[in-house]
This record gives structure tokens, C-alpha cells and sequence, in this order.
């Protein structure tokens, strides 16, 4: 098949031919009709994490199933799916009982596994989703890492529709997310960003209203959506209402941050981790913006040559949304 490769990591991409994996009996393989970037395909350029190589990138896609193991039964040759990017080994006791994220060989498609980047990827038969017909390609291949881990970081967080939410740094995938999905579930949602376009798309995006992330936000919240760091760590403790609790999913802009212990139990707030999704947890998600909420797109490429061009849009960081590529 055509794909994108990374021969070594550190390293850069090269289009090129490599051969498709054949599906195992729980497996398939799905022609991809179109796939959606994440940071995941930069990091794995800089051996973080470092892939089994040769590597082809990916998380996200949505294509057209073309074969399947024997022992797949919830997909057909032919069907529209959209993928779900959250691998496990679906037989340890996590798995079992549903809680796949805490699963110890939890992976992501395009991370340790072979992505979408290229024509074909084979994943589990149960990763594999029927696409609603309310959602056009881009939308479907664009929505699931992002989604799917803001969904999990709001039910972790147990937000609900009395709640006001601040979510910090708005403008990537995972946080522009985390606000449409707040704003869904009924809650109070206010953004912060440093950059003024991407607080007035905050706005147009569901908001009451976007702050600049350096300055003091003059509003307390029961939920901090973080997934900044060390950059806004302090701005996120001071603004939790007592009983507040902060929700983090990483820490793009620094990942050691000092907590203040007296603040931490007389206000008693939550600081919570979070960790992409279980397969319910997609089911819910995908059900909610096949149900209307808006999965952003920036721009949708036309052609997987044209993968270094988004790869420098998203380096760039001024996009509001997710960046496509049509196949
Ligand atoms: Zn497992």
C-alpha cells in the first residue's frame, strides 16, 4: 500500500510503498477514506513515544471495510466505519469489566500501532464503528482521539449541567472538544487562550465567555479542563470553587507543576488524570455528534501528498479545528 513511513525516530516521513498487514481472525482492514492529524504524528517523529519502525502514522480515519478476520462479527465487507484510535488486548480483567484505558498494553492507533496515514489499516473488528449517516467523511474521520478523551475527562470530572466550566487553552483538538461536549452536556462553559481568534471561535463555539490565559480569569469554576501545564497550572488551581475539581489529560506547555497541599485540602478540590477512552465511552461520544454536537474542521486536504503541508499547519498551531485529509 501508499502511506506515509517514518524509517527511524528520531526521523522524517516518506511517502512510499509498504505492505498491508493481512487481518487476523478478530481483525479488518479498512480502506481509508479520509484521516485526521494530531500532535501524536509529530511526537512520533521526535521518539515520543518512539514507534516500532517502520511506522506508519495516524490516529484518526473513517473508511470503507475491505476485509475482515473469521472471527469478526459486527462489520461486513463494504460497510462505512469510523474508527475508534483506542487499542487494548480485550481480555484482561480491566478489559472485562470495561475499563479498557487502564489495560496494560492500552495503546493508539498510529502511536505503537500502524495508523491512518496510509491506504489501508488493520485494527480489531471491535475498533471499528458504523459510520451515521448524519456525519460527512471529514467529520468522521476527524472527531475520534479528540472526542473521545474529553468525553472520558468530563464523566472522570462528573460534570454536569449546574456546573461551570472553565476550559484552558482552547483552540487544540482535545480542549475545543472538551468545550462543545460541556456546552452539550448543559454546563456553564468559559475558555481561555492567549490568542483573541481563537477566544471569539470559543465563543461562537458555545461559550459565555473566553479570558486571556496570562491574566487573572475573573470567574470560579466546579471544573478546570487542563490539558496546558505548568504554563497555567496556577491560574487553574486558584479559579476551582472549594469542592472544585481540575482534570488533566497532559501538559503541552510544561509537565512539572507545584501543588500548594494546604490550598489542596482546605478547599478541598480533586485533581484528576485522564486517559482517552473506553469502547463505551466512543459509543456515547459517537452517538453525541452523530446527535449534533460539532466536531470543528479547519481544513480538509485533498490528497495524502498533501500530509507535510497539514503536518506544518499543525506545527504552525493557528488552526481552529481539525485538519483532514481526503484519501
Ligand atoms: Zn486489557
Amino acid at each position: 500500500m501508499d502511506a506515509w513511513i517514518l524509517d527511524e525516530s528520531p526521523g522524517r516521513y516518506r511517502w512510499g510503498q509498504i505492505d498491508a498487514p493481512e487481518p487476523h481472525a478478530d481483525e479488518v482492514r479498512v480502506r481509508l477514506v479520509a484521516s485526521a492529524l494530531n500532535h501524536m504524528d509529530i511526537w512520533v517523529t521526535k521518539a515520543a513515544p518512539k514507534p516500532h519502525t517502520p511506522h506508519v502514522p495516524g490516529a484518526d480515519g473513517a473508511g470503507i471495510v475491505e476485509a475482515i478476520g473469521d472471527a469478526v462479527d459486527n462489520v461486513a465487507v463494504g460497510d462505512e466505519v469510523v474508527l475508534n484510535p483506542a487499542l487494548s488486548c480485550g481480555h484482561c480483567s480491566y478489559c472485562l469489566a470495561g475499563e479498557s484505558p487502564y489495560c496494560k498494553t492500552f495503546g493508539i492507533l498510529g502511536e505503537h500501532h500502524w495508523g491512518t496515514h496510509g491506504e489501508f489499516v488493520v485494527l480489531p473488528g471491535r475498533n471499528v464503528v458504523a459510520k451515521p449517516a448524519s456525519l460527512d467523511w471529514p467529520e468522521a474521520a476527524a472527531f475520534g482521539l479528540c472526542w473521545l478523551t474529553a468525553w472520558r475527562m468530563l464523566k472522570r470530572a462528573r460534570l454536569n449541567a449546574a456546573d461551570t466550566m472553565i476550559v484552558v487553552g482552547v483552540g487544540g483538538g482535545v480542549s475545543t472538544a472538551g468545550l462543545v461536549l460541556g456546552v452539550a452536556s448543559g454546563a456553564t462553559v468559559y475558555a481561555t487562550s492567549r490568542d483573541e481568534a481563537k477566544r471569539n471561535n470559543a465563543i461562537r463555539l458555545g461559550a459565555a465567555d473566553a479570558f486571556d490565559s496570562n491574566q487573572r480569569w475573573p470567574v470560579r469554576a466546579d471544573v478546570v479542563f487542563e490539558n496546558v501545564g505548568a504554563a497555567t497550572w496556577d491560574n487553574s488551581i486558584k479559579c476551582l470553587k472549594p469542592g472544585g475539581r481540575l482534570v488533566t489529560c497532559g501538559g503541552t506547555a510544561g509537565s512539572a507543576v507545584e501543588i500548594s497541599l494546604p490550598r489542596l485540602f482546605f478547599k478541598q478540590h480533586e485533581i484528576i488524570g485522564s486517559t482517552m477512552g473506553s469502547y463505551r465511552e466512543f459509543e456515547e461520544v459517537l452517538k453525541l455528534v452523530a446527535g449534533g454536537v460539532p466536531v470543528p474542521v479547519d481544513h480538509v486536504y485533498d490528497g495524502l501528498d498533501q500530509f507535510p503541508e497539514a503536518l506544518n499547519r499543525l506545527k504552525a498551531g493557528d488552526q481552529s479545528g481539525k485538519l483532514v485529509i481526503r484519501h
